[in-house]
């Protein structure tokens, strides 16, 4: 890093920032790593920053910034911003990330095989209603959207496990032992046979609303949803309709349209719900402190920067 280099973090406000210089300390010494908040920082000094979500316009305010590094895999909470400077953007993935999904996604799919939310339903009402279930995990089909970064790593550990797993992505890809699916003329076959569905496709004006009504509709009645992308992804309503129906059978959902999910929403409550606060795979702020000290010398030694965001592509 220039000797004149410095990175601004803005994540998880002030109480987080002890933790953070401890992080960067350990991960990069040499690095001039300061608090948003710290008023002895001059905006001008400031190259790098990195960010969960950013007040609209705060990104505006650094006339040298050089690279706008997300503290989460997706950046849509930074392109909300109406003022943000058109700057490279790089999306937080590292070795930790993928595992912590595989992990989360790992534990959902198996939940689902085993109806835990019908299981903690009854414990709720204090029932003894032993379930038992058909179904086994090497008899399940699970079908992951995206198959990006998370969604590879996941569908790998999914059919680790025994699962029959399905991928679709954008681009139809090889991965092995997944049936990888491709494109719009895949969608409707990719639904009708995924029995636990997985969404890891990111928040993009394409990907908006993508499990709607007609969606649902498609996938085999009593199929699970395990939402882990964005909230933005899910027609809320459709989905409350689905599962009331039965068309659904149980949902995991870690990311909602508006979150914190507000107190009196119909999901909170719901008995084939399991809500999670967005806390599927967020590294830990050692291994994001490493990531980002290795994204700035690479933009300081002029090499190729991994995990842009591409804006003509939308993620
Ligand atoms: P990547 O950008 O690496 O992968 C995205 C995948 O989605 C690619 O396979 C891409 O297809 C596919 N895709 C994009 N647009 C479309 C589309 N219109 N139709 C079909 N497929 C599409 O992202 P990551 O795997 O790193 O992350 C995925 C998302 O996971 C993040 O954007 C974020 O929203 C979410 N996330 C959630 C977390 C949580 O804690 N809940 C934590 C981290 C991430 P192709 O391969 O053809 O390009």
């Amino acid at each position: 890093m220039e000797q004149e280099d410095v990175l601004l973090v803005q994540v998880g406000g002030a109480a987080a920032w002890p933790e953070w210089q401890a992080a960067f300390q350990a991960a990069a010494p040499g690095l001039r790593v300061r608090a948003f908040d710290d008023p002895a920082v001059d905006p001008a000094t400031v190259t790098h920053a990195l960010v969960w979500q950013p007040e609209p316009g705060w990104l505006a305010r650094f006339p040298h910034l050089r690279l706008i590094l997300s503290a989460a895999a997706g950046v849509d909470h930074i392109l909300a911003d109406p003022q943000l400077p058109a700057l490279p953007i790089v999306r937080m993935v590292t070795p930790e990330t993928a595992e912590r999904m595989g992990d989360f996604v790992l534990f959902a799919a198996l939940g689902m095989v085993r109806e835990l939310p019908a299981l903690i339903d009854s414990q709720r009402e204090r029932r003894w209603s032993p379930r038992l279930t058909g179904r086994l995990a090497s008899q399940t089909t699970v079908g992951v959207m995206g198959l990006g970064q998370l969604g590879a790593h996941v569908a790998g550990r999914l059919r680790a496990a025994g699962f029959q797993v399905m991928g679709w992505s954008r681009s139809a890809k090889q991965l092995p032992g997944i049936e990888c699916l491709g494109g719009q003329a895949d969608w409707p076959d990719f639904l009708s046979r995924s029995e636990i569905l997985v969404n890891l496709l990111p928040g993009t004006p394409e990907t908006a609303a993508i499990l709607d009504a007609a969606a649902f509709a498609r996938l085999p009645a009593g199929a699970c949803l395990i939402n882990v992308g964005r909230g933005s992804h899910v027609d809320e309503q459709a989905l409350l309709d689905a599962l009331d129906q039965g068309r659904l059978g149980a949902a995991l959902l870690d990311v909602f349209d508006l979150e914190p999910l507000p107190a009196g929403h119909a999901l909170w409550s719901h008995p084939r719900v399991i809500v999670t606060p967005h806390i599927a795979s967020t590294a830990s702020r050692a291994a994001r402190a490493r990531q980002a000290a290795h994204t700035i010398a690479a933009d300081r030694s002029g090499g190729a920067i991994d995990h842009l965001y591409l804006h003509a592509r939308g993620y």
